[in-house]
């Protein structure tokens, strides 16, 4: 099998970067282990996974056309000027285009813009260090398998093949020759592996598959598998506003905004963060009936994801009506217009963390039913990690206290040796960094692996840093740019 570009994997990283590279004439065949039927129930991708707090890996899969697309909650922010500062070889205003391209892909147009510094308002206003951070959803979120799939009936350039899944890179010397495919459909277990040649080859296989496919093919340096991160999260604090203040705002609730949606969180701006030595952290804001909703969500969904033992709930909980009252309340109160005001919300962390070289994966001896090996992860929120987090919430408190608008209570978070915070659950960064250094990176600053000619990766594992925003929009913002070197390296197609 051959084609002029073939990319593995069509979660958002893939598809995008496909149907971009098809548009410009390209012939590219897209290769997915999964099909077009929902496939949740993986078999395993990890063996051993060691990290503080929790872990709900499971929930971040889905081998499926679209990827965790399928799954994903369709929330967007862009990674700031000074996430793309700490060590990313490609500054914010060369990803600005991109980022105005993705918007009109992921149907956020419009909805509405983002700002890095908007100052705080309402309830918080006159807290001058502290900015308003944005987040946007479109009505239907973006679901990256009907994207593919409608581009392959208009360009006949574009193909996909699933049910195949990349196992192994052949190279020789600096230039990849071809890829090992297995068939992954079980009445064809067993039937010896296919290659698929190519000019060009991208993997876009996710964060943890990515690095699996490079370990288990001996490529990519040493920096293959290492600054694992994931966006870790939990309900940290719980805020108490001097006044009792309307819920009905965007930093308190889901509020539609143009085609859409729109919910804001608290955090610092650039010049801040330096004073302070802050990692970019960014906090949600959730009344107790949210609060609450999510905690019967939590039971519903038997997930450990939603849990916290940073706050003592049960007092905050008593005599309130039970959830499903409280979901029912809220219901009726919105139909019926009510305004609800509250004193009391649950503040959720949504964490930065140091890169660091030993938060990793690895390749387990222990194998897949297909014999790939497994992953090993050894992820860690160290104690440099925890002292920006505490930081954060110090300078908080303080500019609330300052100006007389509440206080947070926090103090847990000091006396806990093990954070119980939910470490690893769907956003895999880090494993194939972006950089200029082959030694603390994979790829240089088009993506390209440093040491050969013709393998690029698409996706999350090419954050060198991770801010406190999701994603999605800077994947397919560097799916976008990646097509346009890509067209440039192989020449325009008529
Ligand atoms: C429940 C949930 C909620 C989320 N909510 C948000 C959100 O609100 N906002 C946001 O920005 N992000 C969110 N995310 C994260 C986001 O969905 C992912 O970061 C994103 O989908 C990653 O894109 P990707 O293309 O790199 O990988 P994926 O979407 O994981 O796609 C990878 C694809 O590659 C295929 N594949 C894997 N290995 C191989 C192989 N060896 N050969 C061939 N194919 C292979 C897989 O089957 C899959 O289809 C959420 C994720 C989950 C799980």
């Amino acid at each position: 099998m051959f084609s002029q570009i073939c990319i593995i994997g069509s979660g958002p990283a893939g598809s995008v970067l496909a149907v971009s590279l098809a548009e410009k004439g390209h012939e590219v065949l897209v290769i997915e282990a999964g099909s077009s039927a929902p496939d949740f129930t993986l078999e395993a991708v990890t063996d051993r996974i060691s990290v503080s707090g929790e872990t709900d890996i499971k929930f971040g899969f889905s081998r499926q056309i679209g990827g965790a697309t399928n799954l994903w909650a369709g929330r967007i922010a862009p990674l700031e000027t000074c996430d793309f500062e700490k060590g990313w070889p490609v500054s914010r205003d060369e990803m600005e285009l991109y980022y105005t391209q993705a918007s009109e892909i992921l149907g956020i147009k419009d909805v509405g813009n983002f700002s890095e510094d908007e100052p705080c308002s309402g309830a918080f206003s006159g807290l001058k260090s502290v900015t308003l951070k944005p987040f946007l959803w479109a009505k239907s979120p973006f679901n990256a398998g009907q994207y593919l799939t409608l581009a392959t009936q208009k360009y006949k350039n574009l193909q996909i093949l699933t049910n195949r899944r990349a196992a192994k890179i052949n190279r020789d010397n600096k230039k990849i020759i071809s890829i090992e495919l297995i068939d992954t459909c079980e009445k064809h277990q067993g039937v010896p592996r296919e290659t698929v040649s190519a000019d060009l080859f991208i993997l876009a296989a996710g964060g943890i598959e990515t690095p699996r496919i490079l370990l288990n093919s001996d490529l990519g340096g040493s920096a293959v598998g290492r600054y694992f991160s994931t966006h870790p999260k939990a309900d940290m604090a719980v805020l108490k506003l001097n006044k009792r203040t309307s819920t009905q705002d965007p930093l308190f609730t889901d509020m539609p905004l143009g085609a859409g949606t729109q919910r804001k969180g608290l955090g610092f701006p650039e010049t801040i963060q330096k004073e302070h030595d802050l990692l970019n952290h960014y906090v949600q804001l959730s009344p107790l009936v949210e609060f609450k909703a999510t905690r019967l969500f939590e039971k519903v969904k038997g997930s450990s994801l939603f849990k916290s033992k940073f706050i003592d709930s049960s007092s905050l909980m008593k005599g309130l009506l039970p959830a499903i009252g409280l979901i029912v309340f809220e219901a009726i109160s919105k139909l019926a217009g009510l305004q609800r005001k509250t004193t009391i919300f649950m503040l959720r962390g949504f964490l930065d963390q140091y890169p660091n070289h030993e938060n990793q994966l690895t390749l387990s001896d222990k194998k897949d039913s297909f014999g790939l090996p497994l992953i090993n992860i050894d992820w860690t929120f160290t104690e440099k990690d925890k002292a920006s987090v505490i930081r954060f919430f110090d300078l908080l408190d303080k500019s609330l206290k300052q100006n007389n608008i509440g206080h947070i209570e926090y103090s847990e978070m000091r006396n806990m040796q093990d954070w119980p915070l939910i470490g690893i659950h769907s956003h895999f960064m880090g494993t194939t960094r972006m950089g200029n250094d082959p030694q603390t990176s994979v790829t240089d600053k088009n993506a390209k692996l440093h040491e050969v000619e013709n393998l690029y990766i698409s996706g999350p594992s090419l954050f060198s840093t991770y801010g406190y925003a999701n994603p999605v929009y800077t994947i397919v913002a560097l799916a976008l740019r990646l097509a346009d070197h890509i067209s440039e390296k192989l020449g325009q197609k008529p």
